[in-house]
């Protein structure tokens, strides 16, 4: 889903305009921090390698990226993937909050969980995931799960078991259980797929 926005000055950027979340509404609801060339060039978020580790930790607890509701903080892919800085990151967090707080409303998250320092941040008012990563949080838009965020797990293998941890706390939070597996994927941090 994407949507026509022109708030912030990363839109010219991006190959599609505003990308907004997929997945099921009312069940927790993951919020990693921005689009990536992938997910920009597909028009999906969440579907490049970002999105590989993410169905890889999520079909290790038992569910498919589907069966939750996946989006970013930040609507539009940043100029060569890095983050504007100062007053530029200021302006498009300022314009893209809306879009996130209306989607949080139509999507109904019976739990958040904000991935990474930046949404953190932005949703609990949290400065160190590292002080709270995996704990239960109260923010204005219900119950929170913080946890690293992706791209930090793609360049230390080790955080995935952090994320995996918070997830599966939030998925119990709202009442999810997941589907008994056969054999469960691999993911290549090397190659940065599944395999
Ligand atoms: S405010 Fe957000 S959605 Fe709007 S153009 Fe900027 S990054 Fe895109």
């Amino acid at each position: 889903m994407t949507e026509a926005c022109t708030r912030c000055t990363l839109n010219p950027d991006c190959r599609s305009n505003c990308l907004m979340g997929r997945g099921q509404e009312g069940t927790i609801m993951l919020v990693n921090d921005c689009p990536s060339y992938n997910d920009d060039f597909e028009g999906v978020a969440l579907s490049g390698r970002a999105g590989d580790l993410l169905s890889h930790i999520l079909f290790k607890l038992g569910f498919d990226i589907e069966d939750v509701y996946v989006t970013n903080l930040i609507k539009c892919r940043p100029r060569k993937d890095v983050l504007p800085k100062g007053g530029g990151l200021k302006e498009t967090l300022a314009g893209c909050i809306s879009h996130l707080h209306k989607e949080i409303r139509q999507v109904k998250p019976k739990v958040l969980v904000p991935m990474g320092s930046l949404v953190t941040k932005e949703l609990t008012g949290n400065n160190f995931i590292t002080r709270v990563d995996g704990l239960l949080l109260k923010t204005k838009e219900g119950k929170a799960v913080a946890c690293h965020g992706l791209a930090a797990a793609l360049q230390s293998p080790s955080l995935e078991k952090n994320i995996s941890m918070a997830i599966s706390f939030a998925l119990v939070e709202a009442g999810k259980q997941g589907k008994t597996r056969g054999k469960g994927l691999i993911f290549n941090y090397k190659l940065g797929g599944l395999e």
